[in-house]
C-alpha cells in the first residue's frame, strides 16, 4: 500500500458563501456551495489510509499575476470592501471599445466578468486565494517529489478564469496556477475532464506549445459556455497544434465517454509526452449532477481514475465542478481512489 495521496483545503475557503444567482433570467439558489467542499472533506477525511488533509501555504501573488490581469486583482479587492453580507452581481457587461474599466468601482464589475453567474462579496478574493493556493502547494509537493500524486480540493474552482475575466464560478484558475508552476520544470499536460469546457485554461496556454491542454466536454454549441470548446480551436502561433478539444453530445455515458479518452485524449497526451500532468476534474458529467449533462455512474469514475493513473505522469489533480452535493464526495474518492489503483498497476503503453 503506498503512501496517502495529500489532499489540500484550507478552511477559510468555506467562508465565500454565494447565495444565488441569475440564469436565463431566473433567480436561482447557488449551485457552487460550501456543501460541495464538505462532502468532498468528509468522504475522503473517513479513509486515512488513503488521503491525508493537509493545510497549504498562502500562494505567492507572483503565482498569481503570472496569469491573471493586475485590473483583475484590483477589483477583487475593491470587493473586500463590501459591507458584510453584500453581495454584487454585475448586470451591465460593456464591450465598447471606448469604455474605461475602473476596477475600484464596484459598479464596474461586469467590465471584468462574461456571466451572472458568478457574484463578488467581501470574502471572495480570500477564499479563492485559498482554493489556488491548494493547486499550487499541489504542484510544489509534485515538483519536490513529496508524492507521485496530489489531489488540490479547490473550491471555488478555477478553470473558466482567464487573464482578464471571472465567470463560470470561477476567480482564479487553480489549474492554469499549478500547469504554469509545472512548465518551469518541464512540459504540462492539462487534462480537462468537467462536463463545460475549461475556457480560461484554454486562454491563458492558447500560444504555449510546451502546455498541451486537452477537454472533453458537452457541445458548447449546446452547452456552456457556449462560445469556446469547439473543435477547430487549435492553438495559436507556437501553440499552434497543442489544443484539443473533444465535445460530446449531451447524454453522453460512461462507455462513449471512455471510447474518446481512450482513442483521442490519451494518444495526443502520450505524443506530446508531457514530464507532468494536471488534470482538471470536475465530477458535474455524473448522470445525477444537476448542471451538467452526461450520463456517467459511479463505475464509470472508477474506470476514469484508474485509466488516469495508468498513465504513469506525476499528476496533480484539481477539483473544479460537481454539484450533485449529496454525492459529490463519494463520486471524487471512488475516482481518487481508482487513480491509486492505477497509479500502483503497470503504465499503459504508448498505444492502448
Ligand atoms: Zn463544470
Amino acid at each position: 500500500m503506498s503512501e496517502p495521496t495529500p489532499v489540500f483545503f484550507h478552511e477559510v475557503q468555506l467562508e465565500f458563501k454565494p447565495l444565488y444567482e441569475w440564469a436565463f433570467g431566473e433567480r436561482i439558489a447557488h449551485p457552487e456551495t460550501t456543501a460541495r467542499a464538505e462532502s468532498i472533506l468528509s468522504a475522503l477525511s473517513a479513509e486515512e489510509r488513503k488521503f491525508r488533509i493537509v493545510a497549504p501555504k498562502s500562494v505567492p501573488l507572483g503565482a498569481i499575476r503570472k496569469l491573471h490581469n493586475y485590473q483583475l486583482l484590483t477589483l477583487y479587492n475593491t470587493a473586500t470592501q463590501l459591507p458584510q453580507g453584500t453581495t454584487f452581481y454585475p448586470s451591465v457587461f460593456p464591450k465598447s471599445e471606448q469604455a474605461r474599466p475602473d476596477p475600484t468601482n464596484i459598479q464596474h464589475a461586469g467590465c471584468f466578468c462574461f456571466d451572472s453567474g458568478t457574484p463578488l462579496n467581501a470574502m471572495t478574493l480570500e477564499a479563492a486565494s485559498w482554493s489556488a493556493a491548494c493547486a499550487h502547494e499541489a504542484a510544489t509537493y509534485l515538483r519536490r517529489k513529496q508524492a507521485r500524486s496530489t489531489y488540490a480540493l479547490s473550491r471555488p474552482p478555477g478553470h473558466h478564469a482567464t487573464s482578464k475575466h471571472f465567470g463560470g464560478y470561477s476567480y482564479f484558475n487553480n489549474a492554469a496556477i499549478a500547469a504554469r508552476y509545472l512548465r518551469r520544470h518541464g512540459r504540462v499536460a492539462v487534462l480537462d475532464i468537467d462536463f463545460h469546457h475549461g475556457n480560461g485554461t484554454q486562454q491563458l496556454f492558447y500560444n504555449d506549445p510546451n502546455v498541451l491542454f486537452v477537454s472533453i466536454h458537452g457541445d458548447p454549441r449546446e452547452f456552456y459556455p457556449y462560445f469556446s470548446g469547439h473543435p477547430n480551436e487549435c492553438g495559436k502561433g507556437r501553440g499552434d497544434g497543442f489544443n484539443l478539444n473533444l465535445p460530446l453530445p449531451g447524454a453522453c455515458d460512461g462507455q462513449e465517454y471512455m471510447r474518446v479518452l481512450r482513442e483521442h485524449a490519451i494518444p495526443t497526451i502520450q505524443n506530446f509526452g508531457p514530464e507532468y500532468l494536471v488534470i482538471s476534474a470536475g465530477h458535474d458529467t455524473y448522470a445525477k449532477d444537476p448542471i451538467g449533462h452526461f450520463a456517467l455512474e459511479e463505475a464509470d469514475f472508477d474506470e476514469l481514475g484508474e485509466t488516469l493513473g495508468r498513465l504513469g505522469y506525476p499528476t496533480v489533480i484539481v477539483q473544479e465542478g460537481g454539484y450533485c452535493t449529496r454525492l459529490l464526495g463519494r463520486i471524487v474518492r471512488i475516482f481518487l481512489t481508482g487513480f491509486q489503483r492505477g497509479q500502483e498497476r503497470d503504465p499503459l503503453s504508448h498505444k492502448i
